[in-house]
């Protein structure tokens, strides 16, 4: 059985590319929701737009599947689609629309469609798509010319004289492209089969009669495959049928049926035939067993290149996990069973904090990366000062810099405008990552640089930056380049081998850029060293109260002497919060929850608490309705006091209902005490 869940993904989606790229015929995904955003298309694709790059057919169609149909086929069709694969056990569809080429001309498709339901991209549609532009021409100028015919025929049947009728022309042609072709008499049900393959014969099926709809569901409890029978003899009446032609002028099904060397997959096409004074129901049969068979090998495919990728990851995240997590196991014994050396309990303490680090910046990078795979990456804009990012950088990595005998430089005398606006954490996020890396694969006593340049104003108004990151370390190899931004790649070599990481920082760094509308490149060189250069087009802003020209602070300096309410249930984490404020000047006092935490803060004296900083989950009351109880309060001391939130609920939607309860930030646990401190300066202190 094939599985309906199919994860479509950064990595499956490659190997989609790939095979999509080597198929004859057209082939496109697309989503299912509003406004049905194309994921793919190959290059018979735009072939058949008459568009000769992936651009161009971008440009003509708006890369959705609604900008590829003509306008007047679209609702007609987006319909019968539906209607399709709801009542479909394969969630297959079939459908036959205009299109309107890039030079202007209309041409004709097919579209064998095929829904489901992925992880990351949520419904989808994978569909075949060939340009049947000149078969319909002749169906067409078959029918056309043989008008007259058509009418004779139906006229005849109608006469019930049926033994009249010649051989008709017109069937015949039709017959050539299905395997038989029924022309029924809406208003008498009776027929007249047409076949041209013998193979249909076997079934030894009425070649005319009347009582077309009642005789056809007989043959068929007797001819369809027992498991696609119900659900055809459900939709085959004669009721159905003429609704479903009166609303998309054309009745589409699908089913099996068994022949002698077993069950094959056939197509019932039924369309109405208007002539002057009368409408003819015009049903042709076709065998579409290859077809199916086709997109079954494919499904097959997918399903294993799924699978796969499914066990890479699982097989990755437990190594991932299991090595510090060993570490952290190890050296907690190890220092507990030498308690009397110092040496040994600090070295050992080291050690579990750089595992423990490690295991925390693993679990944020699969957040981000399910984050971004399912799409609920978003950015949060706001104003984003550059000089503050930058400093922040430099204050991280100058410690691993130092740490490692590297000379790290940092350069921003290009740099003009810094106030912009933007996701100022992500900003960091990503030079933090490619810095780090630049500090991690360079041997001792070689050279990073970090420079920040302005390269001026783009036409849409924005200002351009460019950040490279320079560094003289191992280098990478051509081979391994293309895949530097794949998820889970890591160069192997000796040198990387013995360097702790994962592969997923630099997918996620590109994934944000590309978020951020920016671009990513990287040039190197094995043994020379690595150049890495973000670009982003950034809306200038001019803060509100700027301060400009000021020498940079140490961070935390103006806390000194604050006192801050740290509203926290769990003691350890309280016991955390507060020896981190505390070397900072900062004096806290602790709530144990959101009830306490109230009726703390109303007790005092306005003016008393400089800041609250508040966990989310607590019992008895939550972060969220105490901050909108302080609110509430009433005065402007409670309006304005900067509550910050402080929790492990770190999704976007949780720093979003953080906002909304009137909390005025977010910090993530666990979090760095740098982070927290410049966070708390930012609203208290001088900072404010
Ligand atoms: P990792 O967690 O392995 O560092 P990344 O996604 O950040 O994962 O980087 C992927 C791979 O790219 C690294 O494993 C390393 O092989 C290579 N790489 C990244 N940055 C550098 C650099 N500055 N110099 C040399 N190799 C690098």
């Amino acid at each position: 059985m094939i599985e309906k869940e199919f994860e479509l993904n950064e990595q499956t989606l490659s190997v989609v590319e790939e095979m999509g790229g080597h198929m004859p015929g057209g082939f496109f995904i697309y989503r299912a929701e509003e406004p049905e955003e194309l994921i793919y298309a190959n290059k018979p694709v735009f072939d058949i737009f008459g568009c000769s790059s992936m651009e161009e057919f971008r440009a003509l169609t708006g890369w959705t599947f609604r900008g590829m149909v003509h306008p007047d086929d679209y609702d007609r069709i987006s319909g019968s689609i539906l209607e399709q694969i709801s009542s479909d056990d394969e969630h297959m569809d079939y459908a036959e629309y205009r299109i309107i080429r890039k030079d202007g001309v209309i041409r004709w498709v097919d579209d064998y469609g095929h829904f489901l339901e992925t992880k990351g991209h949520g419904g989808i549609y994978t569909v075949f798509i060939s340009d049947i532009t000149e078969k319909h021409e002749r169906i067409r100028s078959h029918i056309e010319g043989h008008k007259e015919t058509i009418k004779a025929l139906s006229e005849t049947i109608q006469k019930s004289k049926q033994e009249r009728i010649a051989f008709s022309r017109v069937a015949q042609a039709l017959a050539r492209d299905y395997i038989c072709i029924y022309v029924v008499e809406p208003d008498t049900d009776e027929f007249v089969e047409y076949s041209s393959l013998e193979e249909y014969d076997q079934f030894g099926l009425e070649k005319k009669g009347g009582d077309f709809f009642n005789l056809s569901r007989k043959n068929m409890e007797r001819l369809i495959y027992p498991e696609d029978r119900e659900r055809i003899l459900a939709v085959f009446t004669k009721d159905r049928v003429m609704s479903i032609l009166e609303r998309d002028g054309i009745f589409t099904a699908k089913y099996r049926l068994m022949f002698e060397e077993g069950p094959r997959y056939i197509s019932m096409k039924a369309t109405l035939f208007d002539d002057e004074d009368s409408r003819h129901l015009i049903i042709g049969i076709n065998n579409i067993d290859a077809q199916i068979k086709r997109e079954r090998d494919y499904q097959k495919k997918i399903a294993e290149v799924k699978n796969r990728a499914k066990n890479d990851f699982l097989a990755n995240m437990s190594h991932d996990i299991r090595t510090p997590m060993n570490a952290i196991v190890g050296y907690t014994s190890i220092a507990n069973s030498h308690l009397d050396d110092p040496e040994i309990v600090r070295d050992s303490l080291e050690k579990i904090g750089s595992a423990s680090h490690f295991l925390l910046s693993l679990i944020n990078d699969v957040l981000d990366m399910s984050k971004i795979e399912s799409g609920k990456m978003q950015l949060s804009m706001g104003e984003c000062d550059l000089s503050s990012v930058l400093h922040r950088i430099e204050d991280i990595t100058s410690i691993q810099a130092r740490t490692r005998s590297l000379n790290i430089s940092y350069d921003q005398s290009r740099m003009k405008n810094f106030h912009v606006w933007a996701d100022e954490m992500r900003i960091e996020q990503i030079l933090v990552n490619i810095v780090s890396n630049a500090i991690k694969y360079t041997p001792r006593g070689k050279e990073v640089d970090l420079i920040a340049e302005e390269l001026g104003r783009q036409e849409d108004g924005r200002n351009r930056y460019r950040f490279t990151i320079r560094d003289t370390g191992i280098g990478i190899s051509e081979d391994y380049l293309p895949y530097i931004f794949d998820s889970f790649s890591r160069e192997q070599n000796t040198k990387t081998n013995r360097i702790q990481g994962t592969g997923l920082g630099l997918a996620i760094t590109a994934q944000i850029v590309e978020l951020m509308g920016g671009s990513i490149s990287v040039k190197s060189k094995v043994g020379e060293g690595s150049e890495f250069t973000v670009v982003l087009d950034l809306e200038s802003r001019t803060p509100a109260g700027a301060r400009t020209d000021e020498a940079p602070r140490k961070i935390g300096e103006g806390l000194q002497g604050q006192r801050i309410l740290l509203v926290e249930d769990n003691d350890v984490n309280a016991e955390i919060a507060t020896m981190i404020l505390s070397q900072y000047g900062v004096v806290s006092e602790r709530a144990e929850n959101g009830r306490v935490c109230l009726d703390t803060i109303r007790q005092k004296e306005e003016g008393y608490y400089g800041a609250v900083l508040m966990d989310l989950q607590m019992p008895e009351m939550n972060g969220y309705d105490a901050a909108e109880a302080i609110r509430k309060t009433g005065g402007d001391y409670f309006a304005r006091i900067p509550i910050i939130a402080m929790s492990a609920n770190a999704y976007d939607e949780d720093v979003r209902r953080c906002l909304e309860a009137g909390m005025n930030d977010h910090v993530a646990k666990p979090f760095k005490p740098e982070i927290l401190i410049s966070r708390l300066e930012k609203y208290i202190g001088e900072g404010k």
